[in-house]
């Protein structure tokens, strides 16, 4: 099968969610309308591709319904009121299952909702249904999902991304106009280039952790995925801002993002100076690729920004680091899955201590990719290996974050590719978990440091006609640059295919 990029639709479900929104507004849609062209466009088309494990059709169209009586009765809305949502599989929801896309967790019910899920709620978002992901989050094409695969909407054979394909595949393919995802590695960004949507890991602190499952606390982010930078933007405000229940949380103002997105789309870029990263392009990038972010350097400084190279020396093991620090807050994170307090319980027959009940739950409820990294960080953590492996770990944090430190003594934002490849084909690294991970050599640095990056889309590789995502680098707190330049870009780019 050859690329093919997904046709817009005619009607509501092609309609990016600001222009939704302006039509509820207008009531020239109403919400239960916008929420029910959506439902039926899952129904359509989710059986080739996978997007949604679970979807909740009569918790949607009520939430659309009460929208409608705040039309109805003159109420002001916000801004995305009625524009409904796909909510990647690993916030907890009181009126859906949350799995993490893993077996253990099969048809549980969670208490209470994420924060993030009472924000959407609150802004009169409809949540259509749980994404797809590879399993608590871990992996980089979805295909560690316990449940399914999911298909990249431009080629069905090639993956979607990971961990969050899921609510990658249902913007690309128009049946969200908005999603949610979490970025522990790369998970916003790294699905958004390969489907040519936007994604964006905000600043660490910035989106409350609560209620997200975590699989590594340090580095995991909530955060806003779209098809276009001011749609995505809507949302980062919305889900943004500090938490009392996540002790992570930053107590600190959120730049206003939205008005940064509508300053970028005017494309004047005069005084902004860029860094190209030294580390994140050459050798073992795919030649479509490189072109690809050559062309969008190209644009950046036609629009007027400074473009100078930049060397962040230390990106070059944040590999190593990740795939240590991960690990050894997986291992003690994933220790709660015991078999007494959620999901999944097996051996319980009155013939079997307790640990042996929680081994045998551990044992079938978690995937391969999940235990390795158990495994991993458990060695990494024991007594005698602390030092030499999670200490040394976070001493290249420290460096890392250091490089980016001085790094923007000089620019205001870093720019690389998002991946060093397009999507590839669905199994083509299933059994090669080191090539998967060399999938996320870019996005790692951001997540390791707690800083704010975006993947905006860049085109198509000449290579395969796959998308490909430009990333997008801002200091601590200043994500509002990520939006002001990605909007810029995407406004000088034009339409992709
Ligand atoms: N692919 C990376 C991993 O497997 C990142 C995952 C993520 O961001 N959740 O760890």
């Amino acid at each position: 099968m050859t690329a093919q990029q997904p046709a817009r639709p005619e009607g509501i479900t092609g309609l990016d969610a600001s222009d939704l929104a302006a039509k509820i507004t207008a009531k020239e849609v109403s919400a239960v309308e916008a929420t029910q062209a959506h439902l039926d466009r899952i129904a359509e088309v989710d059986g080739d591709l996978g997007a949604f494990l679970h979807v909740g059709s009569e918790a949607a169209l009520a939430a659309a319904a009460d929208v409608d009586k705040a039309v109805a009765a003159g109420e002001t809305l916000s801004p995305l009121a009625g524009v409904p949502i796909a909510l990647k599989d690993v916030f907890t929801t009181t009126d859906a299952p949350t799995t993490c896309g893993s077996k253990i967790l099969e048809g549980w019910m969670s208490p209470y909702d994420a924060t993030l899920t009472g924000k959407l709620r609150g802004a009169g978002i409809p949540i259509l249904g749980k994404t797809n992901m590879d399993e608590f989050a871990m992996g980089s094409s979805t295909e560690n999902s316990a449940y399914q695969v999911t298909r990249n909407p431009w080629d069905t054979t090639k993956i979607p991304g990971g961990s969050g394909g899921g609510s990658a595949a249902a913007l690309a393919s128009y049946q969200a106009p908005l999603a949610i995802g979490t970025d522990t590695g790369g998970s916003i960004r790294q699905p958004a280039a390969v489907t040519a949507t936007v994604g964006v890991k905000p600043t660490y602190g910035t989106v409350s952790r609560y209620g997200l499952v975590a699989c590594a606390s340090s580095l995991d982010q909530g955060g806003p995925c779209g098809r276009t930078v001011l749609d995505t933007a809507l949302l980062h405000q919305v889900i943004a801002g500090h938490d009392p229940a996540d002790s992570t949380s930053i107590d600190a103002a959120i730049p206003d993002i939205v008005a940064a997105a509508k300053t970028g789309a005017q494309q004047d870029l005069s005084g902004v100076k860029v860094g190209v990263v030294t580390e994140l392009q050459g050798e073992g990038y795919q030649p479509g690729v490189l072109a690809s972010f050559n062309a969008a350097v190209g644009q950046l400084k036609e629009r007027g920004a400074e473009i100078v190279e930049v060397s962040c020396p230390h990106f070059t093991y944040a590999l190593g680091a990740y795939y240590l620090i991960l690990p050894s807050e997986v291992s003690s994170n994933l220790a709660r899955f015991d078999a007494m307090r959620y999901g999944l319980r097996v051996s319980d027959d009155g013939e079997h201590s307790a640990e042996q009940v929680m081994a045998a739950t551990r044992a079938a409820g978690f995937g391969p990719e999940v235990k390795r990294r158990i495994i991993i960080g458990t060695y990494a953590l024991s007594a005698g290996y602390y030092d030499a492996y999670y200490g040394q770990a976070l001493k290249v944090r420290t460096l890392i974050a250091r490089d980016f430190a001085k790094a923007y003594e000089s620019v205001d934002v870093l720019i690389s590719p998002t991946t060093p490849t397009t999507a590839f084909t669905i199994g083509e690294k299933a059994d090669d978990p080191l090539a998967m991970y060399l999938f996320d050599l870019c996005t790692l640095p951001v997540n390791l440091a707690g800083v704010c990056a975006m993947s905006v889309p860049s085109g198509t590789s000449a290579d395969d006609g796959m998308p490909v995502g430009l990333q997008i680098m801002a200091p601590a707190l200043a994500d509002d640059r990520l939006y002001r330049v990605g909007a810029a870009y995407e406004a000088a780019r034009g339409p992709i295919g």
